[in-house]
């Protein structure tokens, strides 16, 4: 295999970054204080979101936020096969079901026509992904969870900085979780947030993040804290450290800046691509503003002389990263396993992941690393 001369990404870490974190081992603090608390505070702002919940993934934020909100055997949480698995793991590991729908052919959002038929009366909330970042139709989604009494918990792993419609995605359903994993747009390491506008669920999350603990447990090695706390029911260990917390805050300040540059590079992909036959361009609502966390093309598997896995291997070949988002879940043997769903269930999810290619996309790649990345896209696609 080539050297790669390309990744798939780069995380954008700087000096400042990296002083942030050093600031806070040296203090002698390490978990969750204030700097959790000022993460929370800058991101409620950037959002919009009354309240925050800085945590240590997303996963652990739609996992709390469902517990937090009583999901259980018997309910229904409404997804799609078209995401990362711990969309649905979560929902799982509260005992619920978990009911696939299929997504739309532009963008792989999930479809608020699907969503409407699969609803049932035991349908608890609804689940959609923002892919790569580009808003779902969150109108039509809350209009349906409104009128049919379901809650809206949106997957925004991939949604920092997304804008649907002019508003910040995290203000805009009953709850949203982010990611700040090592390759989303801003990181922690590892690291998430719930945001919502419902101070109720903010509170029970909270002390579900940590054991369940009585909220001044919290606070309990402060000055003046005291050693006794109250377990007030059976919670989980999912609190974000200061340190993770501390570069969260630093990432989050050179956001705009992120998705500046990622807009350039997607721009640059655009024009470079734009009139490939073999290739269909990822597809964007140009009343949203996309934050380019992923650039998905789709090869024309029927007609390009080279298929998505060879291009994928002649990328490599090049020294070129790509990645793949995503392998629809009911492929999977664990989900196999629960006899539900079969191949061919979900064509647009399928077709779609049958020529689905995530090119590298990062804000420190350079206009002629993308031309790089696409002369080498038209050589594969176009053999001599
Ligand atoms: C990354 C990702 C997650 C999980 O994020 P963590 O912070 O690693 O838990 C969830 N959903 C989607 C769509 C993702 O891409």
């Amino acid at each position: 295999m080539a050297e790669q001369r390309i990744p798939f990404v780069k995380v954008a870490l700087d000096e400042e970054d990296i002083a942030s974190v050093e600031r806070v081992l040296r203090s002698g603090w390490l978990t969750t204080a204030s700097q959790v608390k000022g993460l929370e505070a800058d991101l409620a702002a950037y959002t919009g979101a009354k309240y925050v919940n800085a945590v240590n993934s997303a996963t652990a934020a739609m996992h709390l936020a469902l517990v937090a909100w009583d999901i259980g055997p018997g309910d229904e949480v409404i997804t799609t096969p078209y995401t990362f698995t711990a969309t649905a793991n979560v929902v799982l590991h509260t005992g619920a079901t978990p009911v696939l729908v299929d997504v739309r052919e532009a963008d792989a959002n999930i479809d608020p026509e699907l969503v409407e038929r699969a609803i049932t009366p035991r349908t608890r909330v609804i689940l959609p992904v923002h892919i790569a970042g580009e808003p779902c139709d969150m109108d039509a989604l809350m209009e349906i969870g409104r009128r049919r009494g379901v809650k809206v918990l949106e997957d925004a792993a991939h949604a920092i900085g997304s804008l649907y419609r002019g508003r910040p995605v995290g203000a805009l359903s009953d709850a949203a979780a982010f990611s700040f994993y090592a390759n989303k747009t801003i990181t922690t390491g590892e690291g998430g947030a719930l945001t919502t506008d419902d101070e109720r669920l903010s509170d029970r999350v909270r002390r579900l993040t940590l054991h369940g603990m009585s909220r001044d447990a919290w606070n309990r090695y402060d000055a003046g804290g005291s050693w006794r706390y109250d377990i007030q029911e059976f919670g989980f260990k999912d609190n974000l450290t200061d340190i993770a917390a501390a570069l969260g805050r630093s990432q989050l300040t050179k956001l705009e800046l992120f998705i500046e540059q990622r807009t350039r590079v997607a721009q640059r992909y655009f024009e470079n691509l734009r009139d490939e036959e073999h290739l269909i361009l990822p597809s964007f609502n140009e009343e949203n503003r996309h934050p380019w966390h992923l650039f998905m093309i789709r090869v024309r598997n029927e007609t390009s002389p080279a298929p998505r896995d060879d291009v994928i291997r002649e990328l490599a070949e090049r020294g070129i990263g790509t990645s793949v988002h995503f392998i629809p879940l009911h492929y999977f043997t664990a989900y196999q396993k629960l006899g539900r769903w079969e191949k061919g269930d979900f064509p647009v999810a399928e077709r779609f992941f049958d020529g689905e290619i995530s090119l590298p996309m990062y804000p420190a790649m350079t206009n002629a690393e993308v031309d790089d990345v696409c002369e080498a896209l038209r050589e594969i696609l176009h053999p001599a």
